[in-house]
């Protein structure tokens, strides 16, 4: 058994326990005045115990699983074998008042640590540069492993969501890194427990999974884990084991998998289309492919890729879809018929996007147009995913993109309503501050008027529904529809006023609401909220709200209590700095707050990579050339060269916003002044 997995904890719990299938004790450890808040937790782990012992086929060799909430604790949660540790409100929900979110968090933590159980405890990676494939694989797992508990979750449609889309923004950028990396210290461990190891990672072994199929996979799963068990093993030694159970199907799980761990970034495949004739090229994507930075780094494969190319068309549908390699060069597909659109990448089952020569964007729209459920909830995100992607790297005019979303008026899928949040987020916070702000204002709300009626607001049963809603209203809030602010302010004085609390799902939004709209005195009852040590496992819902505020007082005094450890938390103060800097309000004067105390602020976490990591990210939402210069003087001067990769994807991010203004602002408001809504 490796050290780091070793736990011992002395404490005055409480305990709830209960048996797996073939009678293992599972067992819940809490402070006895929250032990009642176990109960998600004691229903879903020895399932999913069960479970894992069955889709390993292999028994779990401890006899007893116990999980524990620790107060403080930093991390998520820690695999140690047979004592699980967990933050507080990673384990622990009150089924009342906790939000669909926050119960679905618990179970997500539970499956992804059970999973480490065997990934990871009874076969360890031999070295830390193979990271990923632990963190990758617990991160795949748990979605197994949530969805074979809460079917009626959607478990695999958000998969996109909180693992592909992230994969995708990290390592669009030049300053990525390849997952596998050689890493000779602890600082260097600790960064890399970053969403390339773990989202990058998960949406590799689901590609895999996808290519070498279900089965395949759990034989040579299984190969390997007996081989290596209570010893340790390496990258390779898992693609060995996949291959030997997949020597039918003619593939070497070495080489491909090779192009995709060994080198970063990922492709942009580009198809068009020639009669029944498809031409298929790749090249590296990069959100910014025009940009000044320059890496040191040089690529083993020269940025090419082994890629499975899956694909259907406007005839064969999903029952009949096909598959083609691209072996780490162009591919020819030939079509059977005459279809009138062809889609790629079926389902996002694999790391890469798609951008459409000619015709073929235009003939999705039509078809998204006509009748958008042809294509399932995965494939309408990837389309609105991959178009607002092509604007930034240059490949598609914003004006495609855009009439893309127009269809978007009878869309009712979170998967898809959540991925075109993020992309309009993009837009709306390079925006928030232009003159024209207002067309674009109008066209989004446009597109959610349909939905923007009363039963927004009454609660639903359906758990994907209940975010649809929560996420709309947001949208709805942040483009300053007047009627659901009322309702919101509405509900918060009724909270304050009447002690009657909102709705779980909607608690942190209608704070929010109080903070960001209402006057001092709502911001002071959160402020009281927030010091009330009965909501201490709370804090972190009344602080994020709080720096809603666009009062400069409000903001100065949240800035100056973020220092004082009687008020806010030194684990708590980066994030104050995170939260105020994505409010257009406060973004000037966090950064001179943050300039202004650094010694202070570096002496307290300059050890810590995480919080120096959100720290130097706060400048990331800066879109002018004068901050730019600022920023990277300031840490050129400050920093020496520390936290580099950090540093330059700041300056990434910052050039992106500057150049995608740039190249794409006249365009979208030529766009969406010509748009009915605005005439
Ligand atoms: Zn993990």
């Amino acid at each position: 058994m490796s050290t780091y997995l070793v736990a011992f904890v002395v404490c005055d719990y409480k305990a709830v326990t209960a048996t797996t299938e073939d009678g293992k004790n599972v067992s819940i450890y809490a402070p006895a005045d929250l032990i009642d808040e176990a109960s998600l937790a004691i229903d879903v782990a020895p399932k999913i115990l069960s479970f894992y012992e069955d889709f390993y086929n292999i028994p779990y060799p401890l006899a007893k699983s116990d999980h524990i909430a620790v107060p403080d604790f930093a991390a998520g949660a820690m695999e140690n074998w047979g004592l699980i540790t967990y933050r507080m409100r990673a384990l622990l929900v009150n089924d009342e008042t906790a939000s669909p979110f926050d119960k679905q968090w618990v179970v997500i933590v539970i499956a992804h640590e059970l999973a480490h159980q065997w990934f990871g405890n009874l076969v360890t990676m031999t070295w830390w540069n193979d990271l990923w494939l632990n963190e990758g694989f617990a991160s795949f797992m748990e979605y197994k492993g949530a969805d074979f508990v809460r079917p009626e979750w959607h478990m695999w449609d958000q998969f996109l969501l909180s693992g592909t889309w992230l994969a995708f923004s990290h390592d669009g950028l030049r300053s990525s890194h390849p997952i596998s990396v050689n890493v000779t210290n602890p600082k260097e461990i600790e960064e890399i427990f970053d969403s390339i190891t773990y989202n990058k990672g998960a949406a590799l072994i689901r590609m895999c999974v996808f290519f070498l199929g279900e089965q395949v996979f759990r034989d040579g799963l299984e190969l390997y884990l007996n081989r290596y068990k209570f010893s340790n093993a390496e990258t390779k030694d898992l693609w060995v084991a996949l291959s030997e159970k997949s020597a039918h199907i003619d593939v070497d799980v070495s080489k491909v998998m090779d192009t995709w761990t060994a080198q970063m970034g990922y492709p942009v495949v580009t198809v068009e289309r020639h009669g029944n004739t498809i031409s298929a090229k790749q090249e590296r994507f990069l959100y910014n492919p025009r940009g000044r930075a320059t890496e040191a780094y040089t690529s083993p494969y020269n940025y090419t890729w082994y890629i499975p190319l899956s694909y259907m068309t406007s005839d064969t549908g999903y029952s009949t879809y096909e598959m083609a390699w691209m072996n780490r060069g162009p591919a020819t597909i030939m079509l059977d018929g005459n279809p009138s659109w062809v889609k790629v990448n079926i389902n996002v089952t694999s790391l890469y996007c798609v951008h459409y020569k000619g015709a073929m964007w235009d003939n999705l729209v039509e078809q998204l147009q006509t009748d958008h459920t042809v294509f399932s909830a995965a494939d309408r995100a990837s389309l609105i995913k991959d178009a607002f992607a092509l604007t930034r790297s240059g490949h598609l005019p914003i004006s495609k993109a855009l009439d893309l979303t127009t269809y978007l008026t009878k869309e009712t899928d979170y998967v898809v309503w959540s991925t075109a949040y993020g992309v309009f987020s993009f837009i709306k916070e390079l925006m928030e501050d232009k003159g024209d702000y207002h067309y674009l204002q109008n066209y989004l709300l446009s597109l959610i008027e349909n939905q923007l009626t009363t039963n927004l607001w009454q609660p639903v049963d359906d758990h994907l529904q209940t975010f649809l809603q929560s996420l709309i209203l947001s949208e709805a809030f942040h483009l300053q529809h007047q009627e659901s602010i009322t309702h919101a302010l509405q509900l918060f004085q009724d909270w304050m006023n009447n002690s009657i609390t909102p709705p779980p799902a909607l608690k942190s939004l209608i704070f929010y609401v109080g903070a960001k709209y209402g006057g001092s005195v709502e911001w002071e009852y959160l402020w009281k909220q927030y010091e009330n040590p009965d909501n201490s496992l709370e804090k972190k819902i009344y602080l994020r709200a709080m720096t809603a505020t666009t009062d400069s007082v409000r903001i100065m005094r949240l800035l100056d209590w973020s220092l004082d450890p009687e008020k806010v938390r030194t684990a708590d103060t980066v994030s104050v700095f995170q939260y105020l800097a994505s409010n257009r309000g406060a973004q000037v004067l966090t950064w001179n707050f943050v300039k202004q105390n650094w010694n202070t602020i570096f002496t307290r976490y300059k050890d810590l990579a995480f919080q120096m990591k959100h720290l130097i990210d706060i400048t990331k939402y800066f879109t002018s050339e004068y901050f730019y210069n600022e920023v990277k003087s300031f840490f050129e001067e400050n920093l020496k060269g520390q936290d580099r990769r950090s540093v330059n994807q700041a300056l990434e991010n910052i050039e992106m916003n500057i150049d995608w203004l740039k190249n794409n602002q006249k365009d979208l408001v030529d766009w969406l002044k010509k748009h009915p809504i605005n005439q």
